[in-house]
């Protein structure tokens, strides 16, 4: 067994790959590690530098995906096959700097069996700052069950014992951050400048961030399905208190009470209420579906220098 397995989740990093490879082998030289390189379906060189890397060194394993199935995945399908006493999963874009690696080895060997990295600082741009503060802000107001460290990204070095826990959540739609905070154990954060990508362009289209903003919420909250019940309530409510206001303007005054406008509001805004509530609950059973379909995760096409 190895002392250190390293995930590197890679999709098109063909422009990091030389240098990354070279920081990451000289931070972990003095250790006896595999590395474990993940194609995420990359459309450009990535595949061929991974095959002559791991020519090279039998530490270097691969695991390529028939087609792009997504960061998560990614780690997903080291996790599974990495096989170190520790785990580390890291960025393949150098954002993560892999020369913190020794230093989170001597923490966690203070008597931890996770060590996430947490950014103490983001260089991103204004909106996407803006866009990650607000959503690690809701997820910590409403997923009750775990706490999601502000700012805290998949980089982190894990005991294989929590490896193990994290493998028994055999969920789909997979957010793994969330995983891992909800399988325990000890745990601490370590507070790291998070360089800027080294090269080439963010893997990370809108779409991709917000599939993975929705699998952190829908996958670790009852907060929509609670807050769609909670405005069902409160229309309910407002509706019996407007059932006897109108009775009793009827009844015992003989005011009009004018109505198109107010007609044609209440009815937009229940319109609304019950289509918002239709696709929370959609959510919800979007992914019952995916978890009755039993799809797996990914698909490898060809593992390097993997002998398990
Ligand atoms: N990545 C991946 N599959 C994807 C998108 C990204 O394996 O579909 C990898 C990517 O190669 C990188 C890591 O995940 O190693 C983080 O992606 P990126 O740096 O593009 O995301 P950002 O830092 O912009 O959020
Ligand atoms: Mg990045």
């Amino acid at each position: 067994m190895k002392d250190l397995s390293v995930i590197v989740p890679l999709y098109n990093e063909e422009k990091v790959f030389k240098t990354l490879l070279d920081r990451l082998l000289a931070a972990i030289s003095n250790i006896n590690f595999e590395v474990i390189l993940i194609d995420d379906g990359s459309t450009d060189g990535t595949y061929n530098l991974i095959l002559e890397a791991s020519e090279k060194d039998k530490r270097i394993k691969g695991i390529i995906f028939s087609r792009n199935f997504g960061h998560q995945a990614a780690v997903s399908a080291g996790l599974d096959i990495a096989d170190g006493e520790l785990v580390l999963i890291i960025d393949g874009d150098l954002q993560d700097p892999p020369e913190l690696i020794p230093e989170m080895i001597k923490k966690i060997n203070t008597g931890y069996d996770v060590i996430y990295a947490v950014r103490k600082n983001r260089k991103e741009n204004f909106l996407k700052r803006f866009a990650y503060s607000f959503f690690y802000k809701l997820m910590g107001k409403i997923s009750k069950d775990i706490e999601l460290p502000k700012d805290s990204g998949d980089f982190s070095l894990i005991r294989k014992k929590v490896v193990s826990a994290m493998k028994e959540l055999g969920e789909r739609n997979r957010y793994v951050r969330g995983i891992r905070a909800w399988v325990g154990f000890k745990q601490i954060a370590f507070p790291y400048e998070r360089d800027r990508r080294f090269a080439g362009t963010s893997k990370f289209s809108f779409r991709k961030l917000i599939k993975l903003a929705y699998d952190g919420i829908f996958s670790f909250s009852y907060f929509p399905i609670n807050f769609i019940s909670f405005l069902g309530g409160f229309s309910f409510i407002v509706s019996i208190i407007g059932i006897f206001l109108v009775l009793y303007f009827r009844l015992f005054t003989d005011r009009n009470i004018p109505g198109f406008a107010s007609l044609a509001i209440i009815s937009l805004f229940l319109g609304g209420v019950q289509l918002l509530s239709i696709g929370v609950l959609g959510e919800y059973i979007k992914r019952i579906y995916d978890e009755t379909k039993r799809r797996p995760n990914y698909i490898i096409k060809k593992t390097i220098n993997n002998d398990k």
